[in-house]
C-alpha cells in the first residue's frame, strides 16, 4: 500500500520511521516532511490547506492510506474532503475534530455526557468573561476557544492576571480563535496524558505519557509545545487508565457517534489526576508531539495495520496494540530563543555519534543547507532513548544529547524528574 503522511515535525518523523518498517508499506510519501523524515519517505511539497491538490496527489500516486499528523488540517476538514472521494484516512472529520478545535464544544459535550472535568462558563465578550471570573475567583483558568498553537491558555493565580488574560483575548490577540473563550475552574493535581485509538465504535487504549510544557528546568518559564516526555507514565496506574476509558473516553465516543459525528483516529486526553479521580483538561485530535516519539519507540505492533484498521472502521477485527514493557524518554533540543523567536541556521553535528549508543534522534525543525544539517525551527531535535526505568532512559537520553554538537541549541536537563524522584524514593 502507498501511504501519504502529512506534517513536518518530530511526531511525523517518528510516524514515518515506524510506518516505513511495516511490510504493508510500499511507497511512503511525506508532505512537506523534514530531513529526518526524508530518510524513510519521499518528501513532496504539498500544501495541506489546498484540499484539491492533496486529492489530486492521492489519486495520481494511488494512495491507500493518508495519515494526518497535525491538528490544523483536521480541524480544517481535510479528512472529510479525502473520505468523500473514497480514500482511507487516519484522523477525525472536521465535526469530530472540534474536540480540539473548540474548547467550548468539548466542555459542552462533557456536560451532556456527564464526563468529569472542571466547572466552566462559555463567554463571547469581555463583560461576560469578567462576570464569570468573579464567580470562580482566583486561581482560575482562561482559554481562547479555538486553536492558538498552545498559547491560548492562561492559568491565572490572581484576579489581575485573569483580567489581563480576558482583555488580551477580546482585544484580538488570538484572532478568530479568541472570538469566544472559556472560563474554567482551576484543577489541582498531577497531569498525565493518555491516548486511545477509536474507529467510532471500537476503542482500544494506546499508551500513557507525561510531558514537560515549561521551557526551563524545575517547570519554570513560559509554556512551550513540550520540552520532553516519557512513556508510560506510571502515575497513570492501570486503575486510573481504566477509569479514564470508562468515564471519559467511552462516553465521548458514544456521544459523538449518537450525535452524527463519529470520531475515527487517535484521542489524546490531557488529564488532571485529582483527589476525586482523573478529570479531563483537554482533548487533542492527533498524537502528541513529543509524546508520539516515546510511545512509538516502544510500540511492537505494526503501525500501518493499526492506523489502516482505524481508517477503515474495523479496529475491532485486529489485535490491540502491544508495547515493550520498558520506558522511553525524549529530550527536546530547541534553538536558543524558543519559545519566543528561535535562532535559525545553527549547525548540528554528532547525530550518528548520539545514535551509536542506542538512542534514536528524531528531527523536528531541521533543514539541509549547503549539504549540512542546520536548525530551522523552535524545537529542533528529539533525542529519545529506552531503559528499564525512567532513570535509566533519562541517563541514556542525556548521554546522547551530550554527544550532539548544536552550539545554538539548548535543552532542559531534568526531563522525567517526577518519576526519577519517585524511583529514587522506591530504591
Ligand atoms: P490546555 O491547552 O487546555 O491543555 O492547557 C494548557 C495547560 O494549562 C495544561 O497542560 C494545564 O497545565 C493547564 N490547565 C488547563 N486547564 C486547567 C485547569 N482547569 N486547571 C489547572 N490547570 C489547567
Amino acid at each position: 500500500m502507498n501511504i501519504l503522511l502529512l506534517g513536518s515535525g518530530g511526531r511525523e518523523h517518528a510516524l514515518a520511521w515506524k510506518l516505513a518498517q511495516s511490510p504493508l508499506c510500499d511507497t511512503l510519501w511525506a508532505a512537506p516532511g523534514n530531513p529526518g523524515i526524508a530518510e524513510h519517505a519521499t518528501c513532496v511539497a504539498l500544501d495541506a490547506t489546498d484540499h484539491a491538490a492533496v486529492l489530486a496527489f492521492c489519486e495520481e500516486k494511488v494512495i491507500g492510506l493518508i495519515v494526518i499528523g497535525p491538528e490544523a488540517p483536521l480541524v480544517d476538514g481535510l479528512a472529510d474532503s479525502l473520505r468523500d472521494k473514497g480514500f482511507a484516512v487516519f484522523g477525525p472529520s472536521k465535526a469530530a475534530a472540534q474536540l480540539e478545535g473548540s474548547k467550548g464544544f468539548t466542555k459542552d459535550l462533557c456536560a451532556r455526557a456527564n464526563i468529569p472535568t472542571g466547572g466552566y462558563e462559555r463567554v463571547a465578550n469581555e463583560a461576560d468573561a469578567m462576570a464569570a471570573l468573579q464567580k470562580f475567583g482566583a486561581p482560575v483558568v482562561i482559554k481562547a476557544d479555538g486553536l492558538a498553537a498552545g498559547k491560548g491558555v492562561t492559568v491565572a493565580m490572581t484576579m489581575p492576571e485573569a483580567e489581563e488574560a480576558v482583555r488580551d483575548i477580546f482585544a484580538g490577540r488570538f484572532g478568530e480563535a479568541g472570538a469566544e473563550a472559556v472560563i474554567e475552574e482551576f484543577l489541582e493535581g498531577e497531569e498525565a496524558s493518555f491516548f486511545a485509538l477509536t474507529d467510532g465504535s471500537t476503542i482500544v487504549p494506546f499508551a500513557s505519557a507525561q510531558d514537560h510544557k515549561r521551557v526551563g528546568d524545575g517547570d519554570t518559564g513560559p509554556n512551550t509545545g513540550g520540552m520532553g516526555a516519557y512513556s508510560p507514565a506510571p502515575v497513570l496506574t492501570a486503575d486510573l487508565a481504566g477509569e479514564a476509558m470508562t468515564r471519559i473516553i467511552a462516553p465521548t465516543v458514544k456521544t459523538l457517534a449518537d450525535e452524527g459525528m463519529p470520531y475515527s483516529g487517535v484521542l489524546f486526553l490531557g488529564l488532571m489526576l485529582t483527589r476525586e479521580g482523573p478529570k479531563l483538561i483537554e482533548y487533542n485530535c492527533r498524537f502528541g508531539d513529543p509524546e508520539c516519539q516515546v510511545m512509538l519507540l516502544r510500540l511492537e505492533s505494526d503501525l500501518v495495520e493499526l492506523l489502516h484498521a482505524c481508517a477503515e472502521y474495523r479496529l475491532g477485527s485486529i489485535q490491540p496494540p502491544r508495547f515493550a514493557d520498558d520506558t522511553a524518554l525524549t529530550v527536546v533540543m530547541a534553538a536558543k530563543g524558543y519559545p519566543g523567536t528561535p535562532e535559525k541556521g545553527g549547525s548540528i553535528e554528532g547525530i550518528a555519534e548520539a545514535e551509536a549508543g542506542g538512542a534514536k534522534v528524531f528531527h523536528a525543525g531541521t533543514a539541509i543547507k549547503d549539504g549540512k544539517l542546520v536548525a530551522n525551527g523552535g524545537r529542533v531535535l528529539n533525542v529519545t532513548a529506552r531503559g528499564e526505568s525512567v532513570t535509566e532512559a533519562q541517563r541514556k537520553a542525556y548521554a546522547a544529547v551530550d554527544a550532539i554538537d548544536f552550539p545554538t541549541g539548548f535543552s532542559r536537563r531534568d526531563i522525567g524528574w517526577r518519576e526519577v524522584a519517585r524511583e529514587a524514593g522506591d530504591a
